[in-house]
């Protein structure tokens, strides 16, 4: 097994200001590759601080990948450092300066600062990673037969680096075992209980096959992983009976989201969807466009936030909202049935709900949920309860209520 470790580097990760999803994303996409990954280590913009990550890292991983550091300001140390810590002097990379000039001339058509064409200035001791979607080169070391690699803290950049150059590389250099994952997703049940259910699995497990539950907004990932090499049926074998255990219980035996799910279920069925919704103010519509394709089962979404906005464009009679108030399951149900007459969809859903913090009363606490669903055939209801903060109940109502699409959808 090969390990790895990545230190990103950057104030800005320390003081909370910036979420490191650098070092996430890349130690899933190394793991998919077989690699082990040791730590994951944040470090300010200090010489000394980068320098000691480097000396100690190194100790325990054969691969070091770093991200962030590498711009034009003072604030970024990072390439000044590597070229100490690797013997070499900053050089002028041509294919690095045309690369900046080609940004600044032809795509942002600016004038070019004397900062920015340091920026094709590397290392002479590493070979240089080529950044198609940025003016910071990568960096790519070896010494005492362990790998560093420096790439840029903008996200978008270092994964365009990785995929296109720093991966393949890797793989070149090391023999590397896959690691198989299988995983698929719950509802209905809690990690304790799916726990219970499954401690005669567990004890079967080979030792070789890892068992994860992965718990979020009340449903249940669970994963098997292989990283011993091991054939792939015997994955396979184990990953049946796990989904004979938890039939009950089975949303989908792949790692894709509910959202993913529900969109291959109404394109499977030739079924198109509607949303009316008031408390997550478009937040589903948000989650069902993400998925690419989705225009072939979405129609579109009616943020009716107003009680006008529901009367007017979802024909919620007025008689309702004033008997029963906005947060009810009778409402619910009749935005549900005007988001599918005014769309013409098969099916709708709707939410309507008080997210808090302010809005609670003794009848209606914050953290009520009503959803709705209509189709040709029904038009049905439920009610939720959460007591999160409003950012939290506004994505569990999200996914309980496609969790009720999926459901009444048949
Ligand atoms: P830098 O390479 O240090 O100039 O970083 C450029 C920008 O990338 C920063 O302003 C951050 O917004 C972003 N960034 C840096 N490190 C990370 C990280 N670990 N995860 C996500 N974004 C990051
Ligand atoms: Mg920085």
């Amino acid at each position: 097994m090969k390990f790895a470790t990545i230190i990103t580097i950057g104030d800005e990760l320390l003081i909370g200001q910036t979420i490191d999803t650098n070092s996430a994303w890349i130690a899933s996409t190394l793991n998919s590759i077989g690699i082990a990954i040791k730590r994951r280590i944040a470090v300010s913009d200090q010489w000394d601080d980068i320098w000691s990550a480097l000396d100690e890292e190194s100790k325990n991983a054969d691969l070091i990948l770093i991200t962030g550091g590498l711009g034009p300001t003072s604030d970024d140390i990072t390439k000044p450092l590597l070229a100490r810590y690797f013997n070499g002097e900053l050089i002028v990379n041509q294919e690095a300066l045309d690369n900046v000039v080609d940004i600044f001339t032809n795509k942002l058509k600016r004038p070019l600062l004397e900062r920015n064409l340091k920026q094709a200035e590397v290392p002479s001791t590493c070979t240089v990673i080529p950044n198609k979607r940025g003016t910071a080169p990568g960096m790519w070391f070896e010494k005492e037969g362990k790998i560093f690699v420096s790439m840029p803290g903008v996200p978008h950049e270092m994964k365009g680096m990785m995929e296109g150059y720093v991966i393949p590389e890797i793989q070149k250099h090391f023999k590397l075992n896959p690691v198989l994952h299988r995983t698929l997703l719950t509802a209905g049940i809690g990690e304790s209980f799916l726990a219970e259910l499954l401690v005669p699995f567990e004890t079967n497990l080979p030792s070789s096959i890892k068992i994860a539950y992965l718990p979020n907004y009340g449903m249940v990932r669970i994963r098997l992983t292989n990283s011993d090499g091991l054939e792939k049926n015997i994955l396979e074998e184990q990953f049946e009976k796990l989904k004979a255990l938890v039939k009950d219980f089975l949303v989908v035996d792949r790692d894709i989201s509910l959202q993913e799910h529900v969109g291959e279920q109404l394109i499977a069925h030739h079924k198109t969807l509607a949303i009316a919704e008031s408390c997550t103010g478009g937040y589903i519509s948000h989650l069902i466009t993400s998925i690419p394709g989705s225009s072939q089962f979405y129609l579109g979404g009616i943020t009716s936030y107003s009680n006008e906005v529901k009367e007017l464009v979802l024909d919620v009679p007025k008689e309702t909202l004033m008997r029963l108030g906005a947060v009810s399951e009778e409402v619910a149900c009749k935005m549900a049935e005007g988001a599918r007459h005014k769309t013409g969809a098969d099916y709708a859903i709707a939410t309507t709900g008080i997210m808090g913090p302010g809005g609670g009363t003794a009848d209606k606490p914050v953290g009520l949920v009503c959803v709705g669903f209509s189709s040709k055939e029904k038009t049905t209801s439920t009610v939720f309860h959460f007591r999160f903060d409003r950012k939290r109940n506004i994505e569990l109502t999200a996914i309980h209520a496609l969790d009720f699409l999926r459901k009444n959808m048949g």
